[in-house]
């Protein structure tokens, strides 16, 4: 096999752990704990959320809150972002290095089929793991506070002097040219 072209669905994980939205935290706890998992999708009908250890942890445990007591619903995070089955592991890789996300459901017609983390993907394949770092880096460091940085001076695509320039992939630009490149 063409190790470039290794779709989502040769590299997830077959049936994973689901709750239901009313599912106490306490239950979801038992049965990660049992299955020897960190993370389990909530689901009705659709996956809308997933609700992980460190959701226990800090929304559960250091609010003193009692898990029995507590719906996954309620800590879970939402709205989860997904991905098709059929489209090759880069595509996994950049979009949790995009959204900074370990891992992704796998969504077949509404349907959840899998999940795919970033485990998965390096035992797949070792240079996809390191790219999928360096998203990972790119979108931690670089975007969050690039992004929210205004700098005023000349635009570097049209000359304009500008009090409101930003960052776009290294040049600083007017709202005018950020406007226009999202249009092309
Ligand atoms: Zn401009």
């Amino acid at each position: 096999m063409n190790k470039g072209n290794v779709i989502v669905k040769e590299a997830m994980k077959m049936k994973p752990i689901t709750v239901k939205t009313k599912t106490s935290v306490k239950e979801a706890a038992d049965l990660m704990k049992k299955k020897g998992i960190g993370n389990c999708i909530v689901v009705d009908d659709t996956p809308i959320g997933i609700i992980t250890e460190s959701d226990i942890l800090k929304k559960v445990v250091a609010e003193d809150l009692k898990a029995s007591e507590v719906t996954v619903e309620e800590i879970m995070s939402t709205p989860i972002i997904v991905i098709d089955p059929y489209v090759p592991l880069e595509e996994a890789v950049k979009t949790m290095g995009k959204c900074n996300i370990r891992r992704l459901p796998v969504v077949e017609n509404g349907e959840l089929i899998g999940i795919i983390t970033q485990k998965d993907i390096s035992r797949m394949s070792p240079i996809l793991h390191e790219i999928s770092r360096e998203w990972y880096d790119i979108s931690v460091r670089d975007e969050a506070h690039l992004r929210r940085q205004i700098f005023s001076g000349k635009c570097e695509d049209c000359g304009t002097l500008s009090t409101n320039l930003k960052n776009v992939d290294g040049r600083l630009l007017c709202e005018d040219c950020i406007d226009a490149l999202a249009y092309q």
